[in-house]
């Protein structure tokens, strides 16, 4: 028997209105969404792992958040807290990419190991060093997050993954998937329903699976910082780990607000989901 994970889907933020076609090609005539943003709690045995973090908003935040007038948020550690989990229990970090919203919480754990791709981690830190011109790269990089990530190498609490790699922990399985950012990562865990994919931002919507009208072509994000060419390699490769099968998969982004999986607790209209179990 393999090792198995129970996870959970933990709902933090919500921006308002964004136009889908900031988000994802071909989408000028979609109107706007209400985004939901989310990170994984995943538990197996003495292992309480999350998948990103989420981003702190609060007095105690750089403030970095605020500027992207993301209306609609609850602290991710209240979050895990809410299923009896205090910040410096959590044993591991998984890290997709280093978007704020993915890595934003990062400095509120202070225990955990941070396992992040080479690629993703280093080519941060040179995008930050460029000349100011170059900062568009860096917009939604939270500098507070990288110095954050250093000091937790210094503590030696950073492992840097060099692409794919089995068993990070036992029954979790990452996979490099470089397009919204150079060294992006998705996590395949082992369950007792069979393996789930968490998507990183892969994609936002699995429009970009299926097609715009459902007409079988890949379609990238407009929000990246790598290749259109590798995005939808990326995207095959993720296509591929769950074999075309979207019940395989959690978006982290999902606009249907993980339709169809089970509440596991409301926290102030704030949702936890079941996604599968150990
Ligand atoms: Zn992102």
């Amino acid at each position: 028997m393999s090792a198995t994970w129970d996870i959970y889907v933990m709902e933090y933020a919500r921006s308002h209105q964004q136009p889908w076609v900031d988000l994802i090609a071909g989408m000028a005539h979609a109107g706007a969404v209400d985004l939901p943003f989310s990170f994984i709690l995943a538990l197996q045995g003495p292992r309480k792992v999350l998948i990103d973090t989420g981003f702190m908003q609060d007095e105690a935040s750089s403030g970095f958040a605020r500027k992207f007038g993301i209306p609609n948020w609850i602290s991710p550690v209240r979050m895990v807290a809410e299923m009896g989990i205090a910040a410096d229990e959590v044993t591991d970090i998984i890290v997709t990419h280093a978007h704020f919203d993915h890595m934003g919480s990062i400095a509120e754990f202070p225990k955990a190991q941070i396992h992040i791709q080479k690629s993703e981690l280093l080519t941060w830190y040179e995008a930050i060093a460029l000349p100011k011109r170059f900062s568009h790269l860096t917009a939604i990089i939270d500098p507070e997050n990288l110095r954050a990530c250093l000091d937790a190498s210094i503590e030696h609490r950073v492992t840097l993954i060099d692409g794919d790699k089995d068993n990070v922990l036992p029954g979790l399985h990452v996979r490099i998937a470089s397009g919204h950012t150079i060294g992006q990562q998705f996590v395949i865990l082992e369950t007792g329903q069979g393996r789930r994919v968490i998507s990183g931002d892969c994609l936002y919507n699995k429009c970009q699976l299926h097609g715009h009208n459902n007409d079988g072509i890949y379609m990238p994000l407009n929000n990246a910082t790598g290749s259109v060419w590798e995005q939808i390699k990326s995207l095959d490769k993720l296509n591929d780990e769950i074999g075309g099968d979207l019940k395989n998969l959690v978006i982290l982004h999902d606009p249907d607000r993980w339709q169809g999986l089970t509440v596991e607790k409301e926290v102030e209209g704030w949702m936890i989901f079941r996604a599968a179990t150990a």
